[in-house]
Parts: structure tokens; sequence; C-alpha cells
């Protein structure tokens, strides 16, 4: 017996996968795909199923490499569908028949027709609220019951990974790679490389091993019971930008009962701005509560606020799409415009990621502290270990503070050990004092950082900030107690003949100001007074003179 056994739901809507030809063309048949797959060994276990499963149309996958026994029940669909015949209608009966038998399984898997996937998926994943378990759209380019497909590959895979993995998400599963349902578009009529995500990496990779792209996976959603939002507003659409399209076209589209349109724009969501006319149709439909969303017809990328034909558009009251793909966008419209809230909120949350279908800007600076900062790094990394992760926020947060302190970014230090130094032993606040950045120090000296602390050369805060001449700097590190470090004052005479001989006078006043004795003599024996008179530095001689009356 095997270790696990898993349910999986295949919902078995139409598309390629399960047609035949007719009349020389494909159309979806009926009956035939469950009596095809009891007869394929990669997605039938015969001896198992025979024995152990009763009813026709359920089956088991073979075992997996970990002993795990998949059974997947089929639910096929009357009529099978051409997805081109999909309708916000099918989406709402899928989601509910998910939503019936979402106790009874570990995951969903639905099969149908490539031309519409894209939508399909999107919208699924907008109407699935909190979700916590695997549901994945697939299909195929070719025939299941074709010599060379890869209806069989998509099927399996599909059925794996929502047995087997916790992939909180809709998906859509094509060509060994699944990806977040609501990021793809289908590229490619022929390939069987038909899709593609074009802004988000998949989240799992389907090869000799299923690889989970963990960091990318987006958490359960446990803050309520599922729910399946079947409510769709029908009034939205899509309209593609091209140079010379006219006011009226755009008028027409805008008319009633229009609620929600998707534009496509060029590059980084710009339109003319040489067009008030165009900008006025559309300023005057989103101040009468059609929401337009800003979306980029280029495949990859997203929309910014870079170029001034882009900002006419945030003007006439349009919404910034992101990276979101078309369909991603135009379904959520479809699914926020259903819901019983003001305009604004409804506006707010087009504009907002609900479900990872778009990327979010990073408005706020990360702290070092801040767990989000690690987990950026991590992702980067590919690391998931908590230990491991521990490890690299300890490497990494005194570079970093070193480096936040020098470009005198106090947000991204709060709350970090400023005490730790770097491989050379500098601290933050040695960088800051160098620097010269006033507010740092104060910030650090108010968080209760080590003052007198030497780096590898010898050298503190204090003598830093002497070094590069930062007065305000030095003052503040004396009046909180700061002193030059023995190693810094034995050198000091040389330093300080050196500066006597070029008539520095600037340059040992801040070696006054730091506290160090200007009487010292230097490598020779000889005083910088001594050395100012020898010299002839008239000014630099009576400085130093009246430093010497007190004593
Ligand atoms: N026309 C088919 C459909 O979308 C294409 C396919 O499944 O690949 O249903």
């Amino acid at each position: 017996m095997p270790d696990v056994m898993t349910r999986v739901l295949v919902i078995y809507t139409g598309g390629t996968i399960g047609m035949t030809l007719k009349d020389g063309k494909l159309v979806p048949t009926p009956d035939a795909l469950v009596k095809a797959l009891h007869k394929m060994p990669m997605l039938c276990d015969e001896e198992y199923t025979k024995v152990h499963l009763k009813d026709y149309n359920t089956l088991a996958l073979p075992l997996t490499k970990d002993n795990k026994r998949i059974v997947y029940t089929v639910l096929e669909y009357n009529p099978l569908l051409d997805s081109s015949n999909i309708s916000p209608d099918d989406w709402a009966k899928i989601g509910k028949d998910i939503e019936k038998n979402y106790d009874n399984f570990e995951g969903f898997v639905i099969l149908h027709g490539t031309d519409t996937m894209a939508y399909t998926a999107s919208a699924l994943s907008f109407m699935c609220e909190h979700l916590c378990k695997p549901i994945i759209v697939t299909g195929s380019q070719v025939p299941i019951y074709q010599l060379r497909n890869d209806g069989r590959d998509n099927l399996q895979g599909a059925v794996l990974i929502a047995g087997q993995f916790d992939i909180p998400e809709v998906c859509l599963y094509f060509y060994n790679q699944l990806f977040r349902g609501n990021r793809v578009t289908k590229v490619n009529a022929e390939s069987f490389d038909a899709f593609t995500s074009p802004n988000l990496d998949p989240l799992a990779i389907a090869e000799a091993d299923i690889i989970i792209n963990k960091h990318i996976v987006r958490p359960p959603d446990h803050t309520a019971k599922f729910h399946v939002s079947t409510q769709l507003n029908r009034n939205v659409g899509l309209l593609r930008l091209f140079p010379g399209i006219t006011t009226a076209t755009v008028k027409a589209f805008l008319q009633p009962p229009m609620k929600g349109v998707v534009l496509e724009t060029y590059g980084c969501g710009n339109a003319p701005d040489n067009r008030p006319e165009l900008l006025a149709a559309l300023k005057m439909a989103t101040d009468s509560g059609v929401i337009i969303m800003n979306v980029t017809q280029c495949l990859k990328g997203t929309v910014s606020d870079s170029y001034a034909t882009g900002e006419a558009l945030k003007k006439a009251g349009l919404i910034a799409g992101g990276d979101m793909t078309q369909e991603a966008a135009l379904s959520k419209l479809s699914y926020v415009l259903a819901k019983g809230i003001d305009l604004s909120v409804k506006r707010e949350l087009m504009g907002k990621n609900l479900r990872g279908e778009m990327s979010e800007v990073q408005k706020t600076k990360l702290s070092l502290s801040d767990g989000r900062f690690i987990q950026v790094i991590a992702r980067c990394l590919s690391i998931n270990d908590k230990e491991k992760l521990e490890a690299i926020r300890e490497a990494l947060t005194p570079p970093l503070a070193c480096a936040a302190a020098r470009i005198g970014d106090i947000e991204a230090l709060k709350d970090t050990n400023f005490s730790l130094s770097d491989y050379d032993g500098r601290t933050p606040l040695h960088i800051a004092a160098c620097e010269g950045h006033l507010k740092v120090v104060e910030y650090l000296l108010d968080h209760g950082v080590t003052i007198s602390v030497t780096d590898r050369y010898g050298a503190t805060p204090l003598g830093n900030a002497v070094r590069f001449r930062h007065k305000e700097v030095v003052r503040l590190l004396r009046k909180a107690g700061a002193q030059l470090f023995t190693d810094e004052l034995d050198k000091a005479g040389t330093e300080l003949c050196s500066l006597t001989a070029s008539g520095d006078l600037e340059g040992l006043k801040m070696w006054e100001l730091a506290g160090a004795d200007l009487n010292q003599p230097g490598y020779n024996g000889q005083t910088p007074l001594e050395l100012a008179h020898d010299l002839g530095k008239k000014e630099v001689r009576a400085f130093l003179k009246q430093l010497k009356k007190p004593k």
C-alpha cells in the first residue's frame, strides 16, 4: 500500500486535448477521454484502478517516486466546448463545481482549450476567494489520442502537482511549466510551448524532478471559508490604441453601458498627449464613473510614469495597471465592478495587487531590520531555510548598515544593530563621520552607539571627522564625550607639523576642536610652534602661541 493517497478532481470542459476529427475538423468528443485514459499506463495504473476504484471516471496514477498514490476523478461537462465558446457562465459553473467539491479533494485540474485558457485562469484567480488548494488549468495543442501529443504530459504533470504540492493558487500548467494563472498569455498557436508568463517566473518547473519556486508561491488564505464569487460585470472591454485611432471610435467604445475598459497603450503606458479631444473623451468617461485601466500593449514590461505622454492619461483619470496582462486586467475589472462597493473603493482595488496579478511597486525603502529586506535577498538567492536566512542577515547587515550611513539613509538604518562593524572594523558612525552626515551621527548617538570604537587602522569616528574636516560632526562627537584614541594622538605630532608646514590653520583648528594637544612634537622632536617659527608661518605661529598662553 502507498504511504499517502491524495485525490484530485479533473473538470473536463473541452478543448483540443479531447477532440477528434470529424469531417476533417477537430471537434470536442463526449465520452471518449476517460475511455482513452484507462488505456494509458502513464495516466492509469490499470491494476490498482480495477481493484480499488469502483467508479469508471476515477483512475489512479502510477505510484510516484516517493510512493504516493494520486487518484483522480474526471468530471466531464456536457456539452464539451471548444474554448472559443467559453463565457463567464462557464467560469461560474467551473467555480461552483470546485466549491461543491472543495473539501473532498486535495487539488483541482481543469481541462480546457488553449485559445481562452489565459482568460479562464485569470478570471478564476479572482473569483476564488480564500483559496488554500491548487487549481491548475491545462489542455493541449494536439489531441491526446494522437501518436505525438502534449496532452498526456500536460495532464499528468497537472495532476501530479495538484496532488502533491501546496500551491494554493489558480495556476496554468503547460509544457513542463507551472505558471500563475493570471500572469499568462497564449503566444503560440502551434508549438507545445504555447504560453508565456512575461512578467513573473514560473511557480514550478517539471523536468526530471518537479522544482517549486517557493518564494513566488502565494500563501494560503485561511482568513475565511473558501468561496467562489460568480458575480462578474460583463460591461467591460479591451481597446487597443493605434496611431490614428479616431476620437469617434474611442467615444463610441466608452458609451453606456460600458463600465470598465482596459486601454492597451504604447510602451510604458503612453498615449498621444497632442490629441486634446481624445484625452477629453477619456476624461469624460472616467468622470462619469467608467474605470479605465492603462495596460501596455507590450508583452513584457510595466506601465510607469517615465513619460509625459503617460502622465496625460493619469490626468484623464486612468488607473495604472502595472505589469498586468490584458487578460488579467479585463477579468479583474469584471470581478471588481460586480462588487457592491463604492466606485472609489473599486478604483482603489483595481490599482492594488489582489491575487499576485501585478508586481507591487516598492514605494517605501527597505529597512535593514525589516523582514522584507532579507526576504528580497533570499528570493534573489532562492533560499528558504530560516537558519540560512539568519546567517545571511548577520553577514550582510554590517556592510549594508555602513552603506546606508554613507548615503545618509536614516530610514534604512532604523532599528539595526549599528554597533556592528564591517570587515575593517568600521562602524556606521565611522562612515557617517567621514561623510559629514550630521543627522546620521546625531541619530546614531541618540541610539546609543559605541563612540570610542577604533577600526583596524586605529581610527575613531572623531579622528575620521577631523581628517575629513567636518567641524560640526567633531563638535557633536566631542559633546557626546568622544575622545581621540592613543594611537591617533601618538601620530598627531607629525600630522600637526605637516599642517603647520603648509600653513593649514584650518586643519590645526580641527585638531584643537577634537581635544588634541597641539604642542606635541613631530617625528624629529620639533613642536609645531618651533616649526612655525623656523618657517616664518606667522599666522600659524600666532595661533599656536595664544594656545600655549593659558598653560
Ligand atoms: N480551439 C481549441 C480550444 O481552445 C484550441 C486548443 O484547445 O488548443 O478549445
